[in-house]
């Protein structure tokens, strides 16, 4: 049903050094369903090894070369489809049609940058005297160590792999402790697809630990961190004492403002999706809704109504459209944030509970008018709970969505071209999605301002992190 799980380095699948293992559990049951192999620091220094040999040989392999191995990958991956997803549901508690979402789209992503790598071109700069050409050559940054956490198992670590390869580096990835399977069932299809073992290695353990020793060291020369903003501030700082270039893509709070010329129905249809998919988990999921007025009652009923319909369960039963949340610590971040809003006088329209005590299930919640001071309303939650308040002024709507310093994504419905020429030009986010969902495509930038980090892991913007700039400057004989 579901396998233990290895170490994969230097093009072995093995456990850790010490033979040391963690449980994983199902979160929908509590129960344990496999052990995850715990790297040691020689653990480390062997798959920093093979980085530095893999990185060796990949540069070399030609861009479309590795473009049709990557392309295999993401065959074998939609081949594997239904097994991985299973795993996926079974460690992180999504519906099981979500995961095999999330697998699939990987396969597209990973076939953009196969083909993206082949268009990798650097320019030729007109000289200033004769018989000089002026050359701009982009390179392979070289071994890369990605972070990659838990709530999108395999997309987070798919979008970090998929630009490193197609542009020559190798990679060191520590995969999500608390869903090993998937990641590691994304690995084996790269490495089946013919990606040499030195090139792709995978590692777990404590995470601080990892960090703390793969971003200072030499044979590193790029980091990629995806989780939450407190963390990549520390690592960021690391790799910045040690002159590493890095991509952060960090914690949201993203605002939805809901215009008095919105279409409401859509808007609630399309926002309360986005709100509770994967139980909330999601970077770019919607957060503080700001609705005008005149349409408030209308969105709350409505969106009310769509929390109070969502089935929540075992991510394996078919019926079930919101899964458990992925650890303990998760239930008890939820209870937190709801007894502080109720505290300060925050309306509880639905939800705010635990449900039962078995599996880390907890009741979609909806709150409306919250004080600012609430947690809610600053931190990002990271679970179905849903913020939704009144203005009557556009300007106070936009003052709010730029309130706090994260800046990932943000969403307006309106009917009006000014309006949302307004919003595009005003909220600081890295990305904006006006009247519909339509974030996080293959092709498309992915990643935020402010808090949120730097870096993007979409569009063609994702190769540049991958990539350094070479100037050759050659004169004639
Ligand atoms: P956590 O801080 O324990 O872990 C979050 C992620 O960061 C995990 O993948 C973990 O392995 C990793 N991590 C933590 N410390 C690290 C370190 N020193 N070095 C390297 N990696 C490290 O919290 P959690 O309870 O698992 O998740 C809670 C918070 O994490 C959420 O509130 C959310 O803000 C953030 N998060 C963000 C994303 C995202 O997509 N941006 C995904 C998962 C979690």
């Amino acid at each position: 049903m579901y396998p233990n799980v290895d170490l994969h380095i230097a093009g072995a699948w093995t456990g850790g050094g010490e033979g040391q293992t963690l449980p994983i559990l199902n979160p929908a049951t509590g129960e344990e369903i496999g052990r995850l192999a715990v790297a040691t620091r020689a653990d480390l220094d062997r798959a920093l090894e093979a980085a530095e040999r893999g990185f060796a040989q990949w540069r070399r392999v030609s861009p479309n070369d590795r473009s049709k191995i990557m392309r295999k990958a993401a065959t074998l991956l939609r081949e594997r489809n239904a097994d991985i997803a299973r795993l996926m549901t079974l460690e992180q508690g999504k519906p099981l049609n979500e995961s095999g979402i999330e697998t699939h789209v990987a396969a597209e992503i990973i076939e953009w940058f196969a083909e993206e790598g082949r268009r990798a071109y650097g320019r030729v700069i007109p000289a200033r005297g004769e018989g000089v050409m002026q050359f701009v050559l982009r390179e392979p940054v070289g071994p890369v160590a990605c972070f990659t956490p838990w709530n999108f198992p395999i997309n987070q670590a798919v979008r970090k792999i998929s630009a490193a390869l197609c542009t020559g580096c190798s990679v060191v990835l520590k995969g999500p402790e608390d869903t090993p399977a998937s990641c590691a069932a994304l690995v084996r299809a790269f490495l089946d697809a013919g990606v040499p073992g030195d090139v792709l290695s995978l590692v777990y353990g404590d995470p601080a630990a990892i960090s703390g020793y793969l971003i200072p060291h030499p044979v590193i020369r790029k980091i990629s961190f995806t989780g939450s903003t407190a963390v990549g501030k520390e690592l960021a700082a690391l790799a910045g004492r040690h002159m590493k270039r890095v991509t952060m893509e960090l914690g949201g709070h993203a605002p939805a403002i809901v215009f008095e010329d919105a279409d409401v129905e859509k808007a609630v249809k399309i926002l309360g999706g986005a709100k509770f998919r994967n139980a909330g988990q999601v970077c770019v999921a919607p957060t503080r809704f700001l609705v005008h007025d005149s349409v408030f009652d209308r969105f709350v009923d409505g969106f009310t109504t769509l929390a109070k319909g969502l089935k929540v369960g075992d991510g394996l039963d078919e019926a079930t459209t919101m899964g458990p949340l992925v650890h303990g610590r998760r239930i008890e971040a939820m209870e937190a944030l709801v007894a502080d809003a109720e505290a300060q006088g925050a309306t509880l329209r639905t939800g705010g509970k635990r449900i039962g005590n078995r599996g880390n299930f907890f009741e979609p919640t909806v709150f409306t008018e919250v004080p600012l001071s609430a947690r809610l309303m600053n931190e990002e939650p990271f679970g179905p709970v849903a913020a939704i308040q009144r203005f009557s002024r556009d300007e106070d709507a936009l003052t709010e969505a730029n309130r706090l310093p994260y800046g990932l994504a943000a969403y307006a419905y309106t009917r009006s071209a000014e309006r949302a020429a307004l919003v595009a030009e005003r909220v600081e986010t890295g990305m904006l999605g006006i009247n519909h969902h339509g974030l996080a495509l293959p092709e498309t930038p992915f990643g935020g301002v402010k808090d949120s980090g730097y870096g993007s892991e979409g569009g063609t913007e994702a190769l540049d992190a991958y990539l350094v700039t070479k100037f050759v400057s050659q004169a004639a004989f």
